[in-house]
């Protein structure tokens, strides 16, 4: 008998995008999502972190 466990739920993070060393638009948006996160604005985290998707879908 295989049975998932109850009440199971992913306590670990989504993997945030990172910066590609050497780009400044990466380094630029990593430090803005750095800088929300430490006042707390979680949706401009957010916001960051999708802009990083985006951009790294342009231009890495
Ligand atoms: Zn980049």
């Amino acid at each position: 008998m295989s049975q998932k466990p109850q009440g199971y739920h992913l306590t670990e993070l989504p993997a945030e995008p990172s910066a590609v060393p050497g780009c400044a638009k990466c380094l630029s948006l990593v430090n803005a999502r750095q800088n929300a996160r430490s006042t707390g604005d979680y949706s401009a985290v957010s916001d960051c972190n999708v802009g990083l998707r985006e951009h790294h879908a342009e231009a890495h």
